[in-house]
């Protein structure tokens, strides 16, 4: 079980914001574990679901120097439901392992736990709050492309891949609009920073910014 006095899980759709907003409130002291990370060193050369992977999509997904095609690996499971479903069922359940050990080690006032499926993976259990990113869809496609090189068309196919920004903001707690600038996303980071660290104190629930889990 936790130290930590409060658990957020913050979650939004790709390109969104979520390792933005959890490097400040990381800044401000807010204990963090971001689960892509986890799921980058269990892939990673000696990973424990590196070959776990490699047994289920064939040695054709390792590169010459040991590493997993990550693009290759993406192909394949975005164009198949079912290998998609495999790959979930490899690390999944590893990560949330891994989330939970992590979290039981903290001593920080709070944590906040990014999982980017979090509603797709139902793991809003662990939390006390949901905490979403939310911003425009020509927003997040715009940021991405700049940012990794994908093409629109493969930005818009992972975006249909998640749960509707509708949807995610219908079940959070607590909504951050990334939609402007750095600027303008720093103050509701820190807003947001000192609610849950009285509520931690407390013991007691923040109240919602405007937006119910349903
Ligand atoms: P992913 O789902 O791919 O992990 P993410 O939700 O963690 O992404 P970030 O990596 O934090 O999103 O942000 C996506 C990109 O947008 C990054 O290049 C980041 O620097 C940029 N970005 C984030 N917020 C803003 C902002 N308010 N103004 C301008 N650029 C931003």
């Amino acid at each position: 079980m936790s130290g930590v006095g409060l658990v957020v899980a913050l979650t939004g759709g790709i390109g969104s914001g979520k390792t933005t907003v959890a490097d400040r409130l990381a800044a401000l002291g807010a204990g963090v574990i971001d689960t892509d990370v986890i799921a980058r060193t269990l892939t990673a050369p000696n990973g424990a679901a590196l070959e776990p992977i490699i047994e289920t999509f064939g040695a054709a997904l390792r590169c010459a120097d040991g590493t997993l095609d990550r693009a290759r690996l993406r192909d394949r499971v975005f164009a198949d439901s079912g290998a998609r479903a495999q790959l979930e069922a490899i690390l999944h359940p590893r990560i949330e392992a891994i989330m939970l050990e992590q979290l039981a080690a903290l001593q920080t006032v709070y944590a906040v736990l990014v999982i980017p499926l979090l509603f797709e993976t139902g793991q809003e259990r662990h939390a006390d709050r949901v905490l979403v990113v939310d911003v425009p869809e020509s927003i997040q496609i715009a940021r991405v492309m700049q940012r990794s090189g994908l093409t629109e068309i493969e930005v818009r196919r992972i975006i249909a891949s998640q749960i509707p920004r509708q949807a995610c903001n219908a079940r959070a707690d607590d909504v951050i609009d990334n939609s402007g600038s750095l600027a303008q996303l720093e103050p509701q980071v820190r807003a947001l920073h000192v609610r849950y660290q009285l509520s931690a104190a407390s013991g007691q629930r923040p109240a919602c910014n405007g937006f119910n889990r349903s």
